[in-house]
C-alpha cells in the first residue's frame, strides 16, 4: 500500500558537527523550546559525543529526539577513540548518523564498514539517520544514480524490515554540503525517486546540503522530501527554527 508524504512525519535535523561548547549546546536547547516546537514534525539534534550527557538533560521530556554523529560497531574492547552502540544508549542517545559524507570521504568510512553500523543499530535499538550521496565527480561522469544505489544497497545489506521501515535516509549530494550549493527540486526528485523504489514507503527520506531558510521552502513541497538534515544552518536555533516553520 503506497503512503502519502503526510503520512510520513517530516523531521528537522541539526548536524552540529564539530561545533558547539556544553554552554553554547545548552543555550541552543533553551532558545528553541522557548518558542513552538508543533508536533506535526519531528526535530533532532546530531552532536559531538562530549554534548550529549549533557543535552540528554536539558532537552528532558521535550520533542527533540537526540543523535550521535557517528559511533562504532563493537560493544566495547581496545577501539582507543571510539564509541560503542550500548555507550550511546547508556546516557539515552535514541538515534545516530551512520555514512556522513565527511566520515566517508575525510575519515575513508567504506560501505562494508557503514553496513556493520548499521548492523549494530539495529542489534541495540538506536535508530540510523544513513546518509549517502553522489561527488561532483561521480554526477559529473553520469554515475550519481548507480552510486546512490550501492551506497544504499550495500549499507541496508542483512537489516531487518523493521529497521528499514524504521530508518531515516539522508540523501545528501557530497558537492551541496556547506557549499552553498543546493541541489535543484529537480536533481532532488530524481534521486529521491530512485532511493524511494528501494525503500518501504515508510522510510523517512530527507535532503540536506545547503539548506537555508531561502530554499527550503520550495525543497518541502516536494513530495519526496520527507525533511532536512541541515548543518551550517542549524548551528544557530532562530535560522534552524525558519526552516521549519
Ligand atoms: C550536513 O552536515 O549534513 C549538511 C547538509 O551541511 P550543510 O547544511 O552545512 O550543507
Amino acid at each position: 500500500m503506497m503512503v502519502q508524504m503526510s503520512q510520513r512525519k517530516p523531521l528537522f535535523a541539526a548536524n552540529w558537527k564539530m561545533h558547539k561548547t556544553s554552554a553554547e549546546a545548552t543555550s541552543f536547547v533553551r532558545e528553541l523550546l522557548s518558542g513552538p516546537m508543533p508536533d506535526s514534525s519531528d526535530y533532532l539534534i546530531a552532536a559531538s559525543f562530549t554534548l550529549l550527557s549533557g543535552l540528554r538533560q536539558v532537552i528532558g521530556e521535550s520533542p527533540i529526539l537526540l543523535a550521535a554523529q557517528n559511533m562504532f560497531f563493537e560493544e566495547q574492547g581496545a577501539f582507543t577513540g571510539e564509541i560503542s552502540p550500548l555507550q550511546l544508549k547508556d546516557i539515552g542517545v535514541t538515534h545516530v548518523i551512520i555514512g556522513h559524507s565527511e566520515r566517508r570521504h575525510i575519515f575513508g568510512e567504506s560501505d562494508e564498514l557503514l553496513n556493520k553500523k548499521l548492523l549494530a543499530c539495529q542489534n541495540y535499538g538506536l535508530i540510523p539517520v544513513f546518509c549517502l550521496g553522489e561527488t561532483s565527480e561521480e554526477r559529473e561522469s553520469g554515475k550519481a544514480a548507480e552510486t546512490i544505489k550501492n551506497q544504499l544497497s550495500l549499507g541496508i545489506n542483512g537489516l531487518n524490515a523493521a529497521t528499514v521501515e524504521n530508518m531515516i535516509v539522508a540523501y545528501e549530494p557530497v558537492w551541496a554540503i556547506g557549499t552553498g550549493k543546493t541541489a535543484s527540486p529537480e536533481q532532488v526528485e530524481e534521486m529521491h525517486h530512485l532511493l524511494r523504489q528501494a525503500l518501504p514507503d515508510t522510510t523517512r527520506l530527507l535532503y540536506g546540503g545547503s539548506v537555508k531558510p531561502d530554499n527550503s521552502e520550495i525543497l518541502l513541497t516536494l513530495p519526496s522530501v520527507d525533511g532536512f538534515l541541515v548543518g551550517g544552518a542549524a548551528l544557530d536555533p532562530a535560522t534552524f527554527r525558519q526552516i521549519f516553520q
